[in-house]
């Protein structure tokens, strides 16, 4: 099967399961998943299917990107944060809805080849920070949308108070991998209004840098 029909199935099976947010949609579309994963794993870019990136970390399956995106409700005006930002797919997914993306990884080598990439696909709007992703990035709040790609047993503080008023949040949360749920986190005036979305898998955030 070719790259553009594989494609084409992976973004009907997207819309099958739900997805109907046509600038999300158009996003999967044009970013090239192959380019995000080794070349191993080439044939299987387009399935969905979450990939391994390196350093025990995994690019998540298209259909998790596309609900996760779509819940954010990202608008074209809008700072965006991104914890995690591993192979830099889901960062150029946000960059391209929103104002400007900054997005942190606590593995140097994973944001070296993250930034090669946004500069191999021109996009200008991403603020990269290697460090810890829990602290958030104090200088630049608030933000009015942050994304978590990986899942803590709660919403890190940091980050809860970065989020701007009226501003959204959707991380996986969750002890262990059998027990993690999506949850969107809304800042009102008065508190967070939390809502569990579905069940998912991630990898570990894990606090501090790698030795
Ligand atoms: N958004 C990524 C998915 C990466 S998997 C993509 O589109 O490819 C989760 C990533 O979170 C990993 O790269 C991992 O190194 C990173 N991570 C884990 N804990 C972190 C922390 N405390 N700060 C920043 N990044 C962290």
């Amino acid at each position: 099967m070719s790259i553009e029909t594989a494609k084409i199935r992976l973004l009907m099976e997207l819309r099958r399961q739900g997805i109907t947010d046509t600038a999300v949609l158009s996003a999967i579309e044009t970013i090239p998943r192959e380019k995000f994963v080794t070349d191993t794993f080439f044939d299987q870019a387009y399935e969905n299917i979450a990939l391994p990136i390196g350093y025990n970390q995994t690019l998540s399956q298209p259909y998790i990107v596309a609900l996760m995106t779509e819940r954010l409700q990202v608008k074209d005006r809008m700072k965006v944060l991104e914890i995690g930002t591993g192979s830099g797919y889901q960062a150029l997914v946000l960059a391209k809805l929103c104002r400007r993306l900054y997005t942190i990884e606590r593995h140097s080598p994973l944001l070296e080849q993250a930034k090669a990439r946004f500069d191999m696909f021109k996009q200008t709007n991403i603020v990269t920070k290697a460090g810890d992703g829990t602290l958030g990035w104090q200088e630049q709040a608030p933000f009015d949308r942050i994304m978590i790609t990986a899942a803590a047993e709660d919403v890190p503080p940091a980050l809860a108070d970065q989020l701007a008023i009226g501003g959204i949040m959707v991380a996986p949360i969750g002890e262990d991998k059998a027990g993690q749920y999506l949850i969107r986190v809304t800042r009102t005036e008065s508190g967070f209004d939390v809502e569990e979305l579905e069940q998912v898998r991630f990898v570990p955030l894990i606090p501090g840098l790698p030795e």
